[in-house]
């Protein structure tokens, strides 16, 4: 059993930005992934044809941290790519696709309406609902574009995806996809949108190789079996886990993947990705990723998303039943002198990946004092 100063349980980009920072401040590390590889959930390979794909679902880097780019770059160079999405949802007895976040293309559509911009938020507030306060995840939608969109785009999606009704989660899950007056119909409205150029794999490979740095994979630790092996424990994993479900287990949302390959030149779907709005179609999303890589190949690759609870932890559910469960973990986490938890499944948070890396930066510094 090798010990070193610091071991880093799990190595996803939380894992691998704190490895690195204590590598490079002298420490000795050893990160350790239950998985057979590294990379977490944003992990990327070549699948049977040759098609690099993203197995735990489409993975699109945005962020607005100047410090969260300068240090991703020192492992990667980059390739521009804004993300474009559209929905498929029921609309007056048929199905329509249109842009998503709900633009000024989506309601002109929608509505067979022609809106100048400054005509937008005036349409909106004659189908709007108003709601005072806004509460929930049902009430944004409702108070953003009124119950008809609500229905078609959000609700089933939601109720799909989650497991439950809107209305039951906080108001921070739909917020993700806010209503815009304006024609842009990017998913992201960050500063800097970009991909790894050769994939995340790569990124992780030079984030991670560094003579402090010493991998284990395929290594499943509990809490004592890592602080057996070191003074320090970093921990990636799910908060809950570590506390061997001491109060119960968190609520945590799964996914299922459905891959699939079709020989051919072309792009297959009208954007990226296409979300199913109809509560009946059993997947959430399809994904087509050349559009996300720019590979050129004569087949390709394509993802749907099936909800469960059963399975891997891969989403924190933003309730506040969930919350007051995680904040009675988390006061045992404060409580524990020689552990560090950091990340989406530690700190029970809907992180995207450059927040995670923010936060993981901000705990090495404080490691290091
Ligand atoms: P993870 O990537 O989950 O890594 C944790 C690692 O710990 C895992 O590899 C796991 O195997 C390992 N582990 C857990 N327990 C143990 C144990 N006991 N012993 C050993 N190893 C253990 N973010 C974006 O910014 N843009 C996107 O487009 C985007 N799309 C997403 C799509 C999907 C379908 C999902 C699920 C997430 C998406 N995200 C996206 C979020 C992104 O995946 C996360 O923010 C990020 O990957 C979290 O990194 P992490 O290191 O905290 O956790
Ligand atoms: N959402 C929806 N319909 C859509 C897109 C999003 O209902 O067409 C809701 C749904 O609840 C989803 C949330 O908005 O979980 C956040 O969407 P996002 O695309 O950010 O989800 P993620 O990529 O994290 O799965």
């Amino acid at each position: 059993m090798v010990r070193s100063d610091v071991i880093v349980v799990g190595a996803g980009f939380a894992g691998a930005v704190i490895s690195r920072q204590l590598a490079e401040a002298g420490r000795t590390v050893v990160v350790a992934d239950r998985r057979d590889h590294i990379g977490g959930n944003a992990f990327d390979r070549l699948d049977a044809h040759g098609v690099l794909i993203h197995p735990y679902g489409p993975h699109i880097f945005h962020t607005n941290s100047p410090e969260v780019v300068a240090f991703l770059s020192r492992f990667t160079a980059w390739r521009p790519y804004e993300h474009r999405v559209v929905a498929r949802i029921p609309w007056r007895g048929g199905h329509r696709v249109v842009p998503v976040p709900i633009n000024r293309t989506t309601i002109c559509r929608l509505y067979g309406v022609d809106l100048a911009p400054d005509q937008m938020q005036p349409f909106l507030d004659r189908i709007r609902t108003p709601v005072d306060p806004v509460r929930t995840s049902a009430d944004v939608v409702l108070n953003a574009v009124g119950p008809d969109l609500y229905q078609a785009m959000f609700r089933g999606y939601t109720r799909k995806q989650w497991g439950l009704d809107p209305s039951e989660l906080d108001t921070t899950v739909t917020s993700r996809v806010a209503t815009r007056t304006d024609d842009d119909d990017r998913y992201f409205t960050d500063r800097f949108q970009h991909m790894p150029a050769d994939g995340y794999t790569p990124m992780f490979r030079g984030m991670l190789d560094h003579p402090g740095i010493r991998l284990e994979l395929g290594a499943d630790l509990d809490a004592a079996t890592a602080h057996a092996r070191a003074p320090l424990v970093v921990w990636t994993g799910p908060v809950d886990a570590y506390f061997a479900h001491r109060f119960g287990p968190l609520p945590w949302r799964s996914l299922r993947f459905e891959h699939q390959h079709i020989p051919g030149q072309g792009r297959l779907l009208p954007a990226a990705v296409v979300n199913e709005g109809d509560e009946a179609v059993p997947y959430t999303r399809t994904t087509e990723f050349r559009w996300l890589t720019g590979q050129d190949h004569t087949g390709s690759s394509l993802v749907r998303e099936y909800s469960s609870a059963e399975g891997d932890p891969y989403y924190p559910i933003p309730n506040p039943q969930a919350k007051a469960l995680y904040q009675r973990y988390k006061d045992l986490a404060d409580a524990e002198p020689a552990t560090v938890f950091t990340g989406r499944l530690a700190q029970y948070r809907y992180f995207n990946m450059d927040q995670v890396v923010a936060a993981a930066l901000v705990q090495a510094g404080k490691i290091l004092g």
